[in-house]
This record gives C-alpha cells, sequence and structure tokens, in this order.
C-alpha cells in the first residue's frame, strides 16, 4: 500500500510538473502573442429593450493560439493578471478598440458607445488616464464613444482610491459600468458612492431568472435598486426568450446575450449595425 503511495505521489508529482511546464509554454505564447497579431477584439451588441435597436457593444478579446485553437479569455487573462502581461495586451486592445471605431466612423455607421474591460491591475495602474489619453486622441475620437467596465470585486479593494480614479476618468467623459454585478459583496451604501452610470447583471442571475424565484428576485432587487439611484441596468447572458420577457416585465433597460447575437469579429458587427438589426 506504501509502495503504491508514493507511486501515486510520484504520478501526482510528474503530472504537476507537466501542468507548470503547459502554463509556462502558454506564458511565453501570450508574450509572444500582440507581435504575432494573434489577438483580436470581437464585439458583442447591447441592444435597449425600449426600442430593440442595437446602442452598445462590449469589446471582448480573442487569442487565436498558433497551434489553431481559440484559447478562452478566462484561460489567458487571469493569468495575464499575474505576471503583468495585462498592462501590454490591455494598451494594444484599447487602441485596437479605439481605432476600430474610428475606422466604423469613417465607414459612415452611426457606432454605438464600445465597452471595454479594465482588469485590477490596469485599474490600479497610475498611467492608465495618460494612456487612455492618447489613445482617445491618436484615434480621433471622443472619450464619450468608449465605456469602461470595473468588475465589483476590484471596486470595493482599497475603495477609496478607486473612487479617486473613477471621478478621474468620468471627468475625462468615459462611461463607467460596473461589471459582474452581484458576485462581489457590495453594500448599497458604497455603490451609493462610486460614479458609475451603467450596472451589469452578471451571467449566473440571468440564467435562472425563469427557473428559480430567489435569482429572480435578486434581479427584480437590484433593477429597483440601480433606478433608485439613477444608474442603467444590462442584463449579460439573456438567451432565451422566457429570460427576455422577465426582463422585460420588471423593466431592465438593456440586454446582451446569444439570444440577440454572440460576440462577432469587428466586420461582422459593423454588419448588423448597417442592416439596423433589431430586438
Ligand atoms: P465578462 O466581462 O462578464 O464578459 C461576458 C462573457 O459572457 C463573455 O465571455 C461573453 O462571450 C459571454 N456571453 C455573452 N453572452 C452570453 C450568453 O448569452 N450566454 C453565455 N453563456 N455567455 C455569454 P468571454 O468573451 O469568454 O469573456 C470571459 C471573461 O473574460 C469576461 O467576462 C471578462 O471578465 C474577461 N475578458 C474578456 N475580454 C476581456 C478584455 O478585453 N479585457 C479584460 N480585462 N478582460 C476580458
Ligand atoms: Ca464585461
Ligand atoms: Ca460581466
Ligand atoms: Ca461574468
Amino acid at each position: 500500500a506504501k509502495e503504491s503511495g508514493r507511486n501515486g505521489c510520484q504520478f501526482y508529482t510528474a503530472d504537476m510538473n507537466e501542468q507548470a511546464q503547459q502554463r509556462l509554454e502558454l506564458e511565453n505564447d501570450l508574450r509572444r502573442a500582440i507581435e504575432r497579431n494573434e489577438l483580436e477584439m470581437y464585439y458583442q451588441p447591447k441592444v435597449l429593450l425600449a426600442d430593440g435597436r442595437i446602442v452598445g457593444a462590449e469589446a471582448l478579446i480573442r487569442w487565436k493560439h498558433p497551434s489553431g485553437k481559440f484559447v478562452p479569455p478566462s484561460d489567458f487573462i487571469p493569468m495575464a493578471e499575474e505576471n503583468g502581461l495585462i498592462i501590454p495586451i490591455g494598451e494594444w486592445l484599447i487602441q485596437d478598440v479605439c481605432a476600430q471605431i474610428r475606422r466604423w466612423c469613417d465607414e459612415g455607421l452611426a457606432v454605438p458607445c464600445v465597452a471595454i474591460n479594465l482588469s485590477a491591475r490596469q485599474f490600479q495602474s497610475q498611467n492608465l488616464p495618460d494612456m487612455l489619453a492618447l489613445a482617445i486622441s491618436e484615434a480621433g475620437i471622443e472619450a464619450q464613444a468608449v465605456e469602461l467596465e470595473l468588475t465589483e470585486s476590484f471596486l470595493m479593494n482599497d475603495m477609496e482610491a478607486n473612487i479617486e480614479m473613477m471621478v478621474l476618468l468620468k471627468r475625462m467623459g468615459f462611461a463607467l459600468a460596473i461589471d459582474d454585478f452581484g458576485t462581489g459583496y457590495s453594500s448599497l451604501s458604497y455603490l451609493k458612492r462610486f460614479p458609475v452610470d451603467i450596472l451589469k447583471i452578471d451571467n449566473n442571475f440571468v440564467r435562472d431568472v425563469a427557473a428559480d424565484h430567489d435569482s429572480a428576485e435578486l434581479v427584480r432587487g437590484v433593477i429597483g435598486m440601480a433606478h433608485g439611484l439613477k444608474l442603467e441596468v444590462v442584463a449579460e447572458g439573456v438567451e432565451t426568450p422566457e429570460q427576455l420577457a422577465f426582463l422585460r416585465e420588471y423593466r431592465c433597460d438593456m440586454i446582451q446575450g446569444y439570444y440577440f447575437s454572440r460576440p462577432l469579429p469587428a466586420a461582422d458587427f459593423a454588419a448588423l449595425l448597417r442592416e439596423g438589426k433589431r430586438l
């Protein structure tokens, strides 16, 4: 029994080494991903329930690994946060999105506000405001064309500094949204202090609204509270007509999800705008 125990342990170690090795390889690949042009931004429409029109988009990063596979952001964004690569990647993607907005404007499209996800490390880097200012001025677009999504969980750490940064970004003209709402631990009194415009309810709660009483109550409560604070509410991850009906009934402002559209390559998103697709 001891023998096999030791073997088991050795297997375990070998396995761990292999995992660490794979991780290191992925990390090295990610380091080169920008130069190799393997990163691409996709755009998912946000729709206003009042008239069914596309009123926004969320930019979501995609990585086409040299092996040909798409690596989901959940497999490399947390890693990039840890090793600091999120800083150059974040800078690249902000420039890329701003340049894309410029091109769409030049093509004569009525471009809705595009939301960019900021990770904790980016948000806490001192040169974020300068970097954003440079990106919009180089692209020749207004700050109003860009919305910044900040997750509830990281805003709660070091609140005073975060509020200061939010105030500055708002003053520059960017719209601010709180992402993944419901997954963190914000209390209402804190939420009131954040100078944000939009609250995004996390997929996890939206998924169950039509089936589960507790999720339904939570979503209903969040919408009511957000409206009380004069915030607009976006429900993420809307996939079914039942979810849509629920969100309509409780006066959610906007929806985003596969029900209307998956995240799309820039050209496909532009095609939706051009054809004026509605919910
Ligand atoms: P998130 O910010 O909450 O983004 C929403 C996620 O939900 C996206 O996953 C989107 O593709 C997915 N989604 C949209 N509609 C539906 C739906 O109807 N059903 C389901 N099941 N999922 C839906 P994605 O693109 O895989 O991104 C995952 C997470 O990775 C994002 O969560 C965000 O936290 C992070 N991420 C993605 N792009 C970026 C980026 O450019 N920068 C940063 N810092 N993080 C990013
Ligand atoms: Ca987001
Ligand atoms: Ca989210
Ligand atoms: Ca989420």
